[in-house]
């Protein structure tokens, strides 16, 4: 099975973000990140490290810490606004502004883009154009199927590039029966049984890129309950339970004693030239 999944560029991405209530004496992300770091470091892993804007100005030290391990920065929004509540003008000098500041922070270019929540779609694509201009390389920012909170379904599910040439890593999916799904993240990654999730790898298709993407409470299971605001009881016990496994589930899926190349981050796989003859996809003719 180890094999299997090897043969699929398989990336480690994580979202540094933090919707726990305000409490600046008790911050849990940089204990949490501090794990992740370790956990990267043992298995010589590199990871492409999607950064809210308001954390960065908050714990500067840490993004650089971050990024002195050897990872990427990229960018995840300066407050989690989902795009398609975003204003155009806003979203603009508020990307520019965080890129500027994460940059000067870490003293690298930033060219990886995370929309929250996955929320590029038909009707918030106007930030491609954004995006591209203020000099991203790359988006990560779709889910290319129909799902309850966003997605974009007609789009490739492979990486592809838009018209203005921006490249576009769109979030793994699987067929599971009827539904196309995600299965490498967040609430997904917590809930599947490993050996499905590497079942589903295995039998991936080779086009895609495969990545997982992790948030500190993933693997925060000492956490106490909360809701977020404006959200159910349901969906918040959903993402609170079932936690504790989480580093044992990203170690069946990263068969690291098998890759001698090392898991690397998406600026140096696109460094090394790869992506680059991707399909070019135009949402308005499909
Ligand atoms: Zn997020």
């Amino acid at each position: 099975m180890a094999l299997a999944v090897n043969k699929k560029r398989l990336f480690f991405t994580f979202d540094l973000e933090d919707h726990s209530p305000e409490s600046p004496h008790l911050k849990r992300y940089p204990a949490i990140t501090d794990s992740i770091l370790e956990f990267l470091e043992v298995r010589g892993m590199e990871a492409t490290v999607f950064v809210l804007g308001r954390l960065a100005l908050d714990e500067p030290s840490l993004i650089r810490k971050i990024s002195q391990a050897g990872h990427e920065i990229a960018f995840h929004s300066l407050a989690h606004v989902h795009l398609t509540r975003e204003n155009p003008s806003r979203f603009q000098r508020e990307t520019a502004d965080c890129k500027r500041h994460l940059e000067d922070i870490t003293g690298r270019p930033v060219v990886g883009y995370r929309a929250p929540a996955f929320s590029l779609t038909r009707e918030s694509r106007w930030a491609v154009d954004i995006i591209g201009e203020l000099g991203f390389v790359y988006s990560s920012s779709l889910l290319p199927a129909k799902n309850p909170i966003y997605g974009f379904p007609n789009a490739p599910a492979q990486p592809f590039r838009w018209p203005n040439g921006l490249l576009e890593i769109p979030a793994p999916v699987a067929r599971v029966g009827p539904v196309v799904t995600p299965f490498l993240g967040g609430i997904y990654l917590r809930y599947l049984p490993l050996f499905l999730i590497r079942r589903l790898l295995a039998h991936g298709d080779l086009n895609q890129c495969y990545w997982t993407y992790c948030h500190a409470h993933d693997f925060d299971f000492r956490e106490p309950f909360y809701r977020i605001e404006g959200t159910s009881l349901a969906t918040n016990l959903l993402l609170w339970l079932n936690r504790k496994n989480t580093f044992k589930k990203l170690d069946g899926i990263f068969p690291y004693s098998d890759t001698p190349s090392g898991v690397c981050s998406f600026a140096k796989w696109i460094e090394r030239g790869a992506f680059a003859e991707v399909p070019n996809f135009c949402p308005d003719r499909v």
